[in-house]
């Protein structure tokens, strides 16, 4: 019988023995062992959790250990991780994001405010009530903000997930439906700061009477008459 070493010195050789030449694995394990040990995050952020997304990159919790590599392109990311707040003027723009991602994809909703909204949930006028009203989400994690372990945790339950998953049941798998966590009634309003006030002709072309309290010699685009009903 031939000696067989754990992780020998030198490089390893063919043998006779089939068990140290073969793997046997399935395609659904390798196919989600490459997805999740290579997940590419979009490199995205609105307001004040990216600050401790920054921080998981950084030396101390350095999530790039899990194969995950930020880049700056939604073409080459599979992964998008909504740190901050939305507002219902970029939603727009954050589903184009979405939609220009690589399949197969996965989004995690991160802090209270791309969760519920968080704080501005009660009053605000523009903050979205959840990004899932948006963009189906694969992980959620509160906090306000989180901190880096909480986004490695998600990381680790995001791996476990994509680590279940098989190719033959993703049509069953993909989300058909969103669920909306809070029911409103908001409508879209068109734009009421166009700018056409601080257009008018009485702002651009102060009064006669003020050019006159002011001391100034009068403009020459202000016709003596103009304005003096002002
Ligand atoms: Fe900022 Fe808190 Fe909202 Fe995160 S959840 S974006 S930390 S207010």
């Amino acid at each position: 019988m031939t000696d067989t070493i754990t992780n020998p010195i030198e490089y390893p050789e063919i043998t006779q023995q089939l068990s140290e030449n073969v793997i046997l694995t399935t395609v659904d394990d390798i196919y989600n062992w490459a997805k999740m040990s290579s997940l590419y995050p979009l490199m995205f952020g609105t307001a004040c959790c990216f600050m401790e997304f920054m921080a998981a990159y950084a030396s101390r919790f350095d999530m790039e250990r899990y194969g995950m590599i930020p880049r700056a392109t939604p073409r080459q990311a599979d992964l998008l991780i909504t740190a901050g707040t939305i507002t219902m003027k970029y939603a727009p723009n954050l589903v184009r994001l979405y939609e220009q991602m690589a399949e197969p994809k996965y989004v995690i909703a991160m802090g209270a405010c791309t969760i519920t909204g968080g704080m501005f949930s009660v009053d605000s006028p523009s903050a979205v009530r959840g990004v899932d009203k948006l963009i189906p989400v694969d992980v959620y994690i509160p906090g306000c903000p989180p901190r880096p372990e909480a986004v490695v945790d998600a990381i680790i339950k995001l791996r476990k997930k994509i680590a279940n998953e098989s190719i033959q049941e993703r049509e069953k798998t993909q989300q058909t439906h969103r669920y909306y966590s809070i029911p409103h009634n908001m409508k879209v309003v068109p734009p009421m700061f166009d700018g056409e006030y601080l257009r008018s002709e009485e702002r651009e072309t102060p009064s006669k009477e003020i050019v006159e309290a002011m001391g100034l010699p009068l403009p020459l685009a202000l016709p003596a008459t103009a304005n003096s009903q002002l």
